[in-house]
């Protein structure tokens, strides 16, 4: 594996000099997401906020507006909350000791792991998808990898195999094996470097592991957002909610596991614009639409566009049926402003769609045939 590692290392940025903040922002950029979409946030980031101080003084617009795109906002939120606690407790030097990077927000047992296993060699174990799927494939484990219980065997068992002073090659190594040449689907056995030592590989049933629990049925979710013209309504979700701290156009969820006709979801939106803004919009534009996937839930959000603004210029009103939003914070913007605005990235979607930067080509992508 050490070997392999050597030789097939992708020559990724955080592993020129492996400083601990550098590594920090790859593994909190690469939970759930690929190193290939998270590089030229990685780069950015990095330009914008060079040092943990950088990031510590930095206010947090700024730093949601850095991770548009990413998803999961509280993790920016907390690693801009952890940068702030390094400068207060550990005078800007990012701490060495397990227990102190598990103390710091938004850091648990995996990016711990990693942290102190990549940046200073510590012998700490981690198990993330790739780990998971390699140990059940070498070890033929037939256990659930969704059972926590089950887990928790694979952070022993990959604790075990870490070699002394190797902590940081190995553990990448498993990753990177996993990234690159154990995938999910066709694995690349036939050069794989462990193949002599793999079960499932002898088996000849590689991929059926890893085993996991039946997965629970999607519910299908039908919602609506609405962007007026000239001006844009927009308004703050609040902190401790999902997407909390992000803005977002108003939108509203239609119907779970149901069709609805394109003439019904646009009267239904008309219905909540008037039920919460209290004004008739004059027919509604359809711009396209937007999937998104969030636990369990596949959500079609249809976007349309109300060339009718209410007068004077209002939010989300006290009508009858109005909804808790009416106390978020709100504001009627230009288009130009956009970028001032951290929107979730459904909501930053909606923003191309309506932004002067936009492409003939996105725009045909979003649209439903
Ligand atoms: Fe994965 Fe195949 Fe290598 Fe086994 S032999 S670890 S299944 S790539």
């Amino acid at each position: 594996m050490l070997e392999w590692f050597d030789r097939n290392q992708r020559p990724l940025p955080w592993r020129r000099k492996y400083l601990p903040y550098p590594v920090w922002v790859s593994e909190v950029m690469l939970q759930q997401t690929q190193v290939d979409t998270a590089l030229p946030y990685y780069k950015r980031w990095l330009a914008l906020f060079p040092t943990i101080r950088s990031l510590a003084e930095s206010d947090e617009k700024k730093v949601l507006k850095a991770w548009e795109g990413l998803g999961y906002y509280s993790r920016a939120r907390n690693f801009h909350k952890a940068a702030k606690i390094v400068m207060e407790k550990h005078e800007g030097l990012f701490p060495e000791k397990y227990e102190d990077i598990l103390a710091l927000p938004g850091i648990g047992r995996y990016t711990a792991g990693a942290i102190a296993s990549i940046a200073f060699n510590q012998e700490k174990p981690i198990v993330d998808g790739n780990v998971l799927r390699v140990l059940a494939r070498v070890y033929a484990i037939s256990k659930p990898i969704d059972d926590m219980a089950n887990r928790e065997e694979f952070w022993r068992l990959q604790k075990k195999l870490i070699p002394k002073d190797q902590a940081r090659n190995f553990n990448q190594a498993l990753m990177e094996l996993g990234a690159l040449v154990c995938a999910s689907k066709n694995p690349a056995c036939a050069v794989c470097p462990i193949q002599k030592n793999c079960l499932a590989f002898k088996k000849g049933r590689a991929e059926a592991y890893p085993v996991r629990q039946k997965k629970k049925e999607m519910i299908k979710v039908t919602a609506s957002a609405v962007v007026f013209r000239p001006r844009h309504y927009v308004h703050q979700r609040p902190v401790g909610e999902i997407m909390g701290g992000l803005w977002e156009f108003p939108e509203w969820k239609l119907v779970k596991n149901g069709r609805l006709s394109p003439e019904i979801i646009e009267e239904l939106t008309a219905k909540h614009i008037e039920n919460e803004f209290g004004f008739k919009p004059a027919k509604l534009k359809t711009l396209g639409t937007i999937k998104r996937n969030y636990t369990h839930h596949l959500e079609t959000l249809w976007v349309f566009e109300s060339s009718v603004i209410p007068s004077p210029l209002k939010g989300i009103n006290s009508v009858e049926g109005s909804t808790k939003r009416q106390s978020w914070p709100s504001a009627w913007i230009t288009k130009e402003e956009f970028s001032d605005y951290p929107f979730s990235s459904a909501h930053a979607k909606i923003a191309k769609m309506v932004s002067p930067a936009r492409t003939g080509r996105e725009f045909e992508l979003e649209i439903q045939s």
